[in-house]
């Protein structure tokens, strides 16, 4: 009676058991990517633009709350400005068409709760300080591509090793607060590194703007852009996201371009707290607060929540668009470019061109590839060859000395016959006689 009752319950049973042998143990990954993140640490390579005086150094120093430029040295803004004015172009320089601009990268880690952050700032100095300004994006765009390519060179090594990303992740971009418009060098700027980073502008200092001022330049500067064709980095959504990140990112989007203000010193706010802010006669710009500047969403969008997006999109567009564009521009003959967007038949024999190049590369791979295959089998072949020749002769001497054992043999019969023979009349005799 005592098993009858055991036996209802093990349909139960079976069905537990399924349960755990069909467990793969995907759902773990993330804890893996989790660990392994930790472990490996993360890298963002950031990259800083503007005219000099704008507080990008005091800025970057807020942003990660590490001294990461020594400001103590720097002479205030109006004293900045003035330099300026009176000083930057040396007799020796004036004779050189290019200003010349200085690409400096100043390298820490950051550590917060056992997470690692390597973090690389790139300053591009001089940008915008000179009179005449033109072309003078091609160092900062040369410095771009330059990461790129070594990291396609990185990658198209035959023994590749983990690679360390130099690529730029973002760019920050400081707009002079004026209040107005965008200036054609913000523009042309923009225009010449946008389809190659990711682009992040902010409104500098802009608590030298009232908040009416700043609504109004931001809707400004995001006609021109709309007008530039200027593509920006922007928070991306997905299917899966809930209500609240949905929100925050749009938030975050109409933040854009953000107006922000930059202080490491500590203030006392008249009801006793201590906050990182600007004193003014007026009042207290606290930093860390969202109501007082956009701060707070710059570093959301560049550390807090879209770090990753901002190294993915780096990596798998326009890093992918450089790559693409690059070797096919590699396959073409550069003589011609300057007539091909308008000459349909020299385009259409160079596309012919290049397709027969590929076809051509195609017909000498798989050549290669035969032809391999062929030596392959050849190799074979006469190693089998040999091999025969070898047993064949080992076979033959086998046999000979088989051949001349048996002869041995043989004489030694006939020997022992002749002797026989020659014994033999005795012996029948002795029979014979025996008889
Ligand atoms: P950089 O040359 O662009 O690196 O500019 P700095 O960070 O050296 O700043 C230049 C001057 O501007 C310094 O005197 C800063 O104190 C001041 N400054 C920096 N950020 C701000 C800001 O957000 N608002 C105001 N009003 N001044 C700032």
């Amino acid at each position: 009676s005592n098993e009858r009752q055991v036996l209802p319950d093990q349909p139960d049973l079976k069905v537990i058991q399924r349960k755990i042998t069909g467990y793969v143990g995907f759902a773990n990954l993330p804890k893996q990517w989790h660990r392994r993140s930790i472990r490996n640490g993360f890298n963002l390579n950031l990259l800083c633009v503007g005219q000099k005086g704008l507080g990008k150094s005091t800025l970057i120093n807020t942003l990660f709350n590490k001294d990461l430029y020594d400001l103590s040295e720097r002479p205030v803004t109006e004293m900045a400005d003035l330099k300026l004015e009176d000083g930057v172009n040396p007799p020796e320089q004036l004779e050189e068409e290019q200003p010349t601009i200085k690409i400096e990268t100043v390298s820490t880690e950051i550590e917060e709760n056992g997470v690692r952050l390597t973090l690389n700032v790139v300053d591009a100095q001089g940008f915008g300080d000179a009179i005449d300004n033109t072309d003078s994006w091609n160092p900062i765009v040369d410095e771009i591509n330059s990461r790129f390519d070594q990291y396609l060179d990185a990658e198209n090594k035959i023994e590749r090793t983990v690679i360390t990303d130099n690529r730029i992740h973002a760019c920050l971009y400081f707009i002079e607060p004026t209040g107005h418009c965008l200036s054609p060098l913000d523009i042309e700027f923009f225009r010449a590194v946008h389809e190659k980073c990711n682009l992040i502008p902010v409104i500098a200092k802009s608590d030298i703007l009232t908040d009416e001022e700043i609504e109004k330049f931001k809707v400004t500067i995001k006609d021109q852009l709309n007008e530039a064709e200027i593509k920006l980095f922007e928070p991306p959504k997905y299917l899966i996201d809930d209500e609240e990140t949905t929100n925050r990112s749009d938030k975050l989007h109409s933040k854009i371009p953000f107006a922000v203000v930059g202080s490491t010193s500590d203030v006392s706010t008249p009801d006793g707290r201590v906050v990182r802010g600007r004193a003014y006669p007026w009042g207290i710009i606290e930093v860390d607060n969202e109501a007082h500047s956009d701060f707070v969403y710059l570093r959301d969008l560049l550390v807090r929540q879209y770090l990753e997006e901002l190294r993915e999109r780096t990596s798998n567009i326009l890093y992918e668009n450089y790559r693409s564009e690059k070797l096919k521009n590699l396959g073409i003959k550069q003589d011609n470019s300057v007539f091909r967007e308008f000459d349909p038949d020299l385009r259409q024999k160079e596309e012919k061109q290049l397709h027969e190049a590929k076809l051509a590369k195609l017909e000498a791979e798989m050549k290669a590839v035969f032809q391999q295959k062929v030596n392959e089998k050849e190799k074979k072949l006469q190693k089998s060859e040999a091999e025969l020749f070898a047993r064949h002769k080992e076979m033959k001497d086998k046999l000979t000395k088989q051949l001349k054992a048996l002869e041995d043999k043989k004489h030694q019969l006939e020997m022992s016959l002749v002797n026989q023979s020659a014994n033999s009349p005795v012996q029948t005799k002795k029979k014979g006689f025996l008889r």
